[in-house]
C-alpha cells in the first residue's frame, strides 16, 4: 500500500513524499512554481545516501525548471521528482508503477519526462498508470529530449565562441565533456563533426573508451583541471565549486548537467578568473523546449522544436553581452531576467493541457 505525505516547504507550491513497502518505492516530487503552466520536468532514479539528500535535490532542481521554462517562454511551470534507488539494479516495473500512482496523485499539476536514471521506455511504464507523462517514445508525443538538449549545447556554445573568440567555428577547439551519457555522448558526436578535439571523462569506463576509439578522444580521470578552451559539464550538478573553480584551466564553461554552481557566489569566482560562464538552465534548455511542444496546438512537429532549440543561441549571446556591459555575472542575469517574466507572467500557457 502507498503511503503519501505532503511536505510543507516555503516557497514551494506542493511537495510529496511517497513511500510503497511493496515496490521498494521511495521518492518525493517537487512542484515549485505553476504560474506559468503545469509543472513540468524529470524523473530522476539515483541511489541517494538519504532521503534529506533527495529531497533537497529534489527542491533544488524543481526550482531551476522554473527559471528554464520561465525563460524559455514554453508555457511550464517547474517540477521535478526523484526516486531514491540505483538505476541499474533496484528499477523494476513495480517501482516505476508505484510511482505512477504518486504522480497521478497530483492530478495534472505536475507531468513527469526522463531524466538521468530514467529512460522513454520507463516513462511508457509509468504512463499505464498515469496520462501526466511526457517524452513517450511513440507517435505524437517528443521521445528522447536528449538530442534536442545536446543540440541546445551546442548552440551555446557557438554563442559563447562568438563572444569571446568573435567566431562561432569550434574547428580545432579543445573540448572537455564530464559525463558522456544521453547529453553528453551526443554532444561528442556533434562535436567531433564540428572539428573539435575532444577530451572525455566518465565513471563508466567501458562508455568512456568506446567514445575514445570513435573520436579519437583523450580520456581523463580528473577532468576539472585539464587545460581547455570550453569545458561541458554533462553530468551530475554542483561540479562548480570554489575549490574546482580554481583548479579550472579553461575559457569557457557550457555543459548541460542542471545545478552546475555549488553555490551562488561561485559565478563570481569564475567571473574573477575571467572564465565566460553559460547559465546551465539557459543552456540546457533544449529538452524542455521540446517536450512543451509535446502540447502545441497543431500537434508536435520536431522541426518547429530544433528552430525554437536555436533561439539559445540569441538567449545566451544576450546574457553574455548585457554581463559585460553591466558587470553583473551571467547566471545572476539569467535569474533576474527569469523572475522578471514570472512577476508578469510573460509566456503563461493560454489553454490547459488536455490528457486523456
Ligand atoms: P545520463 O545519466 O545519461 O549521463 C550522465 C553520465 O555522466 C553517465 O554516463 C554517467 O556515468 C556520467 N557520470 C556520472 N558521474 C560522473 C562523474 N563524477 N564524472 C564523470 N562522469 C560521470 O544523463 P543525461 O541525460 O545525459 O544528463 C546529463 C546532465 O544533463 C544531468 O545533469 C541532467 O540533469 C542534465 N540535463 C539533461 C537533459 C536531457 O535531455 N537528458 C536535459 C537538461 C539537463
Amino acid at each position: 500500500m502507498i503511503t503519501i505525505k505532503e511536505i510543507k516547504v516555503e516557497g514551494y507550491e506542493r511537495v510529496i513524499e511517497a513511500q510503497d513497502p511493496e515496490s521498494g518505492l521511495h521518492c518525493y516530487i517537487s512542484v515549485h512554481s505553476t504560474r506559468l503552466g503545469p509543472a513540468l520536468g524529470g524523473t530522476r532514479i539515483y541511489p541517494y545516501s538519504s532521503p534529506a539528500e533527495a529531497l533537497a535535490d529534489a527542491l533544488r532542481l524543481s526550482k531551476a525548471m522554473t527559471y528554464k521554462s520561465a525563460l524559455a517562454q514554453d508555457g511550464l511551470g517547474g517540477g521535478k521528482s526523484v526516486i531514491i534507488a540505483n538505476a541499474k539494479t533496484q528499477k523494476t516495473q513495480a517501482l516505476l508503477e508505484g510511482f505512477g500512482k504518486a504522480l497521478d496523485s497530483l492530478h495534472g499539476l505536475y507531468i513527469c519526462a526522463e531524466d538521468v536514471g530514467s529512460t522513454p521506455e520507463d516513462m511508457e511504464v509509468i504512463r499505464t498508470v498515469s496520462p501526466y507523462v511526457a517524452c513517450l517514445p511513440r507517435e505524437h508525443s517528443s521521445g528522447d529530449p536528449s538530442r534536442f538538449t545536446a543540440w541546445g549545447v551546442l548552440r551555446g556554445m557557438k554563442a559563447a565562441a562568438k563572444f569571446k573568440w568573435n567566431d562561432v567555428c569550434l574547428r580545432g577547439k579543445k573540448i572537455a565533456i564530464q559525463g558522456v551519457g544521453a547529453v553528453g555522448g551526443k554532444l561528442a558526436n556533434l562535436l567531433f563533426w564540428e572539428g573539435a578535439n575532444l577530451i572525455l571523462s566518465d565513471v563508466d569506463h567501458p562508455l568512456r573508451h568506446q567514445l575514445e576509439l570513435l573520436y579519437g578522444a583523450r580520456v581523463v580521470d580528473d577532468i576539472a583541471s585539464v587545460p581547455c578552451d570550453i569545458m561541458a559539464p554533462c553530468a551530475l550538478g554542483r561540479f562548480l565549486t570554489p575549490e574546482t573553480v580554481s583548479q579550472l584551466q579553461c575559457q569557457v564553461i557550457a555543459g548541460s548537467a542542471n545545478n552546475q554552481l555549488s553555490e551562488p557566489h561561485v559565478d563570481l569566482l569564475l567571473r574573477k578568473k575571467n572564465i565566460l560562464y553559460a547559465p546551465d538552465y539557459v543552456i540546457n534548455a533544449g529538452g524542455i523546449i521540446n517536450a512543451a511542444a509535446e502540447f502545441d496546438e497543431g500537434g508536435y512537429d520536431p522541426r518547429i522544436a530544433r528552430d525554437r532549440v536555436n533561439a539559445i543561441y540569441d538567449t545566451l549571446l544576450d546574457i553574455f553581452k548585457i554581463s559585460h556591459r553591466t558587470g553583473e555575472p551571467t547566471s545572476a542575469l539569467a535569474d533576474a531576467l527569469a523572475e522578471e517574466n514570472l512577476r508578469n507572467l510573460v509566456g503563461r500557457r493560454q489553454k490547459p493541457i488536455l490528457f486523456d
